[in-house]
C-alpha cells in the first residue's frame, strides 16, 4: 500500500467519508506494477439517494450567494490545490502510472482552471439592451440549474474534476461526481481540499464505485437536473437514453480518432515530434490522440521511417524522463492487444510495437508498446473505433482532397491537426475538417482553461467544457423585462 493514499477511499458526502451503505469494497490496482494501491467503496442506489439529500439541502444557500462570493470560494479551492500540488500529483500518479512530472503539469492545469473559473466571479456577464417599447430594459441573468451530476473518465483525474466541477459551483449548482472507478483516490484529495478552504458541506459530493452501480442510478435520479460526462461513446449514448427519457440537461464529451495530417511541405522533424507526442504521451489515453496519422505520398516513406525509428527509442516507463508509462487496467490492456490482433488478421502490418511489455521494470504492470499499424483500410474497424492506448495507425494518401476525406471519414469529430507550410492549405482545412478542436503544425492534443474543448458528431453533443462556454453547460438563461415606468407604457 502507498503512503500517499489511504487504504480505503470513501464517498464523500457533506464533508464527511462514508463507506458504502451495503458495506461493499472493490480493489483499485496501481497501473505500474499491478499491486493492490488501495479499496474502494462501492457504492450503489442508496449511497446515490444519500448524496442526492445532501446535494439538496446545500442548494438553496449556495446558488442564492453571489457570483463574487462563489468565486472566492473557487479561488480558495485553487489555492489551496497550490499548496498541496505536490501531494495532488503524486496520487494522480500512483493512480494512473504516469510520471511525477506529467501529473504535475496537470495538477498544474486543473489549478489555473480554478483561477479561471473564480476569475468569472467579478463578471458573470448577461447581455442589457432595449426593447420594442419605451420604458423598458431586457437583460439576461445565468440562473444555477439545480443538482448537477459530474460523471468522468480516468485519463486525466485531476483534470477532469477541475473541468466539471469548479463551473458547476460557480454557477451556484450542488454536485456529485462520479468519479472514475480507476482513479477514486485523486477525486477524494480533492473533496478534501474543498472542505478545508471554506466550501459549504454538500455543496460538493462523491460517490465512488462502477458505472452501472454508482453511475447509473445518479443518471436516473429524477432530482438531478444535469448529467455532464467525459467518457466513451457507447457509454454517453446509454446514458443520454435515460436522462432524455426525463428530459434532464445532458452535456457529453465522448471519444475521438483523431487525425493529424502531414503535407508534403510540412517541416518533418517538427511533424514528428508532434505524431510522437499525440500518439503515445500519456499512453495514448487522451480523447485528443492522434490515433491517425496521414500523409502524403511524396513524403511517406521517409516521414514512416522516421516515426518508427523515433517510437522505438522512447522510453517506456513512470519516471519523469520516460516518455509513456502504462495504460489504466488490466482489462484495457488486453482489450487492445486483442484489437491489434483482429487487425493484423484483417491484413494490417505491425511496424512497431504490438505487444505487451514485461520483464524488468514492467513487470505485473499494464505496459503496452507504443504501436504503429498500417495497410489498415479507412472503413476498417481498427479505423474507425477508438482504442484510447499507444496506437496509431499510418495512412497513404495522394494529396489534399483526400486527406481531408480520410480524415472526416469518422463518425467521431474531436480533434485534428494538420502539418503544412501553407496558410491556404491550413485554412482550407480548418475550414473543411469535421472536428471541434484544430490545431495546425501542433499536436491533436491540449487545451487552455479559458477556451471551450468539445466535438462534433458523435465526439460530443453540442456543448463545450473549459472556457466561458462551460458556463452554458452548468446554468440557465433567465431573461428579464423591467418596464420602468408603467404609467407611460
Ligand atoms: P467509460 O465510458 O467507460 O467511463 C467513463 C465514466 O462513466 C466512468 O466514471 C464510468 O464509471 C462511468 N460509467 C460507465 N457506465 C456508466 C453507466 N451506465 N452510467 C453512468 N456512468 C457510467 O470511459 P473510460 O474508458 O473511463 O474513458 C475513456 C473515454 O473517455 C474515451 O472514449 C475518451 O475519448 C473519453 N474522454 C473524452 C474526453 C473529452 O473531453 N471529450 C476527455 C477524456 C476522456
Amino acid at each position: 500500500m502507498s503512503r500517499s493514499i489511504p487504504k480505503e477511499i470513501f464517498n464523500w458526502i457533506n464533508h464527511q467519508p462514508f463507506p458504502a451503505e451495503s458495506g461493499e469494497w472493490f480493489e483499485k490496482y496501481k497501473p505500474a506494477d499491478g499491486k493492490l494501491l488501495c479499496r474502494v467503496a462501492r457504492s450503489g442506489v442508496a449511497d446515490v439517494k444519500k448524496a442526492v439529500e445532501a446535494a439538496g439541502k446545500a442548494l438553496p444557500l449556495w446558488s442564492e450567494k453571489t457570483a463574487v462570493e462563489r468565486g472566492e470560494t473557487i479561488r480558495a479551492i485553487a489555492l489551496c490545490m497550490a499548496d498541496r500540488k505536490s501531494e495532488i500529483a503524486e496520487i494522480v500518479a500512483l493512480e494512473t502510472g504516469k510520471s511525477k512530472a506529467d501529473a504535475l503539469g496537470e495538477t498544474e492545469a486543473a489549478i489555473e482552471m480554478g483561477f479561471f473559473v473564480a476569475g468569472e466571479g467579478r463578471r458573470n456577464y448577461g447581455r442589457t439592451t432595449t426593447a420594442t417599447m419605451a420604458h423598458r430594459t431586457v437583460l439576461t441573468k445565468r440562473m444555477p440549474l439545480g443538482i448537477a451530476a459530474l460523471i468522468i473518465a480516468s485519463n486525466t483525474p485531476i483534470a477532469n474534476v477541475a473541468w466539471k466541477a469548479f463551473p458547476s459551483m460557480f454557477c451556484g449548482n450542488a454536485s456529485i461526481m462520479k468519479p472514475s472507478e480507476d482513479t477514486p483516490a485523486t477525486a477524494s484529495i480533492f473533496g478534501e481540499i474543498c472542505r478545508d478552504a471554506g466550501l459549504p458541506p454538500g455543496v460538493f459530493n462523491l460517490v465512488q464505485g462502477f458505472g452501472s452501480e454508482a453511475g447509473s442510478p445518479l443518471v436516473e435520479s429524477p432530482d438531478v437536473a444535469l448529467v455532464s460526462f467525459t467518457g466513451s461513446s457507447d457509454t454517453g449514448r446509454m446514458i443520454q437514453k435515460t436522462a432524455g427519457e426525463r428530459l434532464a440537461k445532458v452535456c457529453m464529451e465522448l471519444g475521438g480518432k483523431n487525425a493529424l495530417v502531414v503535407c508534403d511541405d510540412a517541416d518533418p522533424a517538427n511533424a514528428e515530434k508532434w505524431a510522437l507526442s499525440s500518439a503515445f504521451s500519456n499512453a495514448g489515453q487522451r480523447c485528443a490522440a492522434a490515433s491517425r496519422v496521414i500523409v502524403f505520398d511524396p513524403i511517406y516513406d521517409a516521414f514512416r521511417e522516421r516515426l518508427v525509428r523515433s517510437t522505438q527509442e522512447l522510453k517506456v516507463g513512470i519516471g519523469d524522463d520516460d516518455f509513456l508509462g502504462p495504460v489504466i487496467n488490466e482489462n484495457h490492456l488486453k482489450n487492445m492487444l486483442l484489437e491489434v490482433e483482429r487487425a493484423v488478421a484483417g491484413g494490417a502490418s505491425i511496424l512497431v510495437g504490438g505487444y505487451r511489455m514485461d520483464g524488468p521494470g514492467y513487470s505485473g504492470g499494464y505496459y503496452m508498446a507504443p504501436t504503429i499499424l498500417e495497410n489498415v483500410g479507412a472503413d476498417a474497424e481498427i479505423s474507425q473505433k477508438e482504442l484510447f492506448g499507444p496506437i496509431t495507425i499510418l495512412y497513404r494518401v495522394s494529396g489534399f482532397d483526400e486527406a481531408i476525406a480520410l480524415a472526416n471519414n469518422s463518425m467521431l469529430g474531436l480533434t485534428s491537426s494538420i502539418h503544412t507550410g501553407s496558410i491556404h492549405r491550413a485554412m482550407e482545412y480548418a475550414d473543411r475538417v469535421e472536428a471541434g478542436v484544430l490545431v495546425i503544425n501542433g499536436g491533436t492534443h491540449g487545451s487552455e482553461p479559458h477556451m471551450g474543448f468539445g466535438g462534433v458528431k458523435n465526439s460530443g453533443t453540442g456543448w463545450r467544457e473549459a472556457g466561458l462556454e462551460a458556463m452554458d453547460v452548468y446554468s440557465d438563461w433567465k431573461y428579464i423585462n423591467i418596464i420602468h415606468d408603467p404609467g407611460k407604457v
